[in-house]
């Protein structure tokens, strides 16, 4: 593989980034800490908008849907700079990732002309009602229930973790219409639809960032429901591989650690253990960087990325953590104020490995299906 950018990859890096010096508000930084918060999906909206202006926020997407048929490396240089900028896209990266890609593949064509054009132009925000109370991991024993009403269907059950949801347009939902596995459906549901309720959960990542969803006697029209019924499986397996590849957290992770040794060195302290325990977290970013690399260049040859994507995330949460337990041991004192990357990706970190998934469950995937280890008999 070659691992030079070629001279248009580092020109539309340098747009980006001009992008961001330019829009981004001098105290930016501190924005982005707690990374969900009101006030940053407020700024997101203005912020895509205007990316959206610039062809800078679908850039990967087909023309046909507002893109410019750009390659896998474009979109991944696109999210490395949003992430290490602490995503100013706010939850609109999940539209750009993959609920508009999946969209693109499963949609009848009335659902993509009414949802794709106004994710393209940055004006929409959506939430990922998958999780529940007894079903995150174990994501099939979901049991929010759609029954059919009429010519449609009516919705009843919780979801829990949600994303955004306080401040969604739509929710991207599973629900179940017959028992098991295949019987899980999807449904493009609006936030403001009668019999939805969204209770905030505090937390400390930020006020705003996860959320109840209960949904009571919600009817969705037959048009809501995206595929066939029973067709979320396979749906999602699609859109989470999209999701896996999308976001390049080592980027921000990298930052940090650069930035805690460019403190320590200044002050002195950056020396023996110190330096050693640097320099592991920045040989994980490395690491987890290149596993990325790997499976986008599959994507970048027409070929979906397999069992791999598992090995490149669970680099990315190894990484992270170790990104931020340098911070914590050698430098806590910034994260107590005055240096708000720091704290922006120690509140990243901390949900790194459960939050789009847990870690384990990864380290299931590499065993069985990358290592192909024999299963302990029961
Ligand atoms: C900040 C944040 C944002 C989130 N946003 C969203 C969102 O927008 N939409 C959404 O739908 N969900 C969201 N989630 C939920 C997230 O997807 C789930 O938390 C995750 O899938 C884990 O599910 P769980 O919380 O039920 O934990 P569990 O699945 O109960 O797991 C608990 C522990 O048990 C371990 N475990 C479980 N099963 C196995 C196994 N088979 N083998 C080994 N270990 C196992 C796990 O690794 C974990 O350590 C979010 C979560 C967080 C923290």
């Amino acid at each position: 593989m070659d691992f030079q950018w070629t001279p248009e990859q580092q020109a539309f890096r340098h747009e980006v980034r001009a992008f961001l010096a330019e829009h981004l508000p001098p105290d930016w930084e501190q924005m982005a800490e707690g990374p969900a918060s009101h006030a940053q999906t407020a700024f997101a909206r203005e912020f895509c908008r205007k990316l959206a202006a610039a062809g800078l926020l679908v850039p990967h997407w087909p023309a046909r849907w507002g893109g410019r048929d750009a390659d896998p490396w474009t979109a991944l240089i696109l999210a490395e700079e949003m992430w290490m900028a602490g995503e100013p896209r706010g939850g609109q990266y999940m539209n750009v990732n993959w609920i508009g890609p999946t969209l693109m593949r499963y949609g009848t064509p009335e659902q993509q002309e009414r949802h794709i054009p106004p994710m393209a132009r940055g004006e929409v925000l959506w939430c990922q009602g998958f999780s529940e109370p007894e079903a995150g991991s174990d994501l099939a024993s979901l049991r929010t229930r759609a029954e059919r009403a009429g010519a449609g269907y009516r919705i009843n059950g919780q979801k829990i973790w949600t994303s955004y949801a306080g401040d969604a347009d739509y929710c991207f939902l599973l629900a179940r219409t017959a028992p098991g596995k295949a019987g899980i459906t999807i449904f493009l549901v609006p936030m403001d639809r009668p019999g939805i309720t969204v209770r905030q959960i505090p937390s400390i990542i930020g006020e705003g960032d996860i959320h109840e969803v209960f949904f009571d006697d919600v009817e969705v029209a037959e048009e809501e429901r995206l595929g066939a019924e029973g067709q979320a499986w396979e749906i999602i397996a699609t859109a989470l591989n999209l999701e896996r590849v999308g976001i390049p957290r080592y980027a921000l992770a990298a930052k940090a650690v650069r930035r805690a040794v460019a403190i320590l060195q200044r002050e002195g302290r950056f020396r023996g253990a110190v330096a050693d325990q640097a320099a592991r977290a920045a040989a994980a970013c490395e690491a987890a960087r290149l596993y990325s690399y790997a499976l986008v260049d599959k994507r970048a040859r027409g070929e979906l990325p397999g069992p791999e994507a598992s090995a490149a995330r669970y680099a990315t949460v190894l990484c992270e953590r170790l990104a931020a337990e340098f911070v914590v041991e050698h430098l806590p004192e910034a994260l107590a104020g005055g240096e708000p990357l720091l704290l922006a990706h120690h509140q990243r970190a901390i949900v790194a490995g459960i939050a789009s998934g847990a870690a384990e469950i990864q380290l299931n995937l590499i065993a069985s299906q990358l290592l192909k280890l024999p299963r302990e008999p029961r």
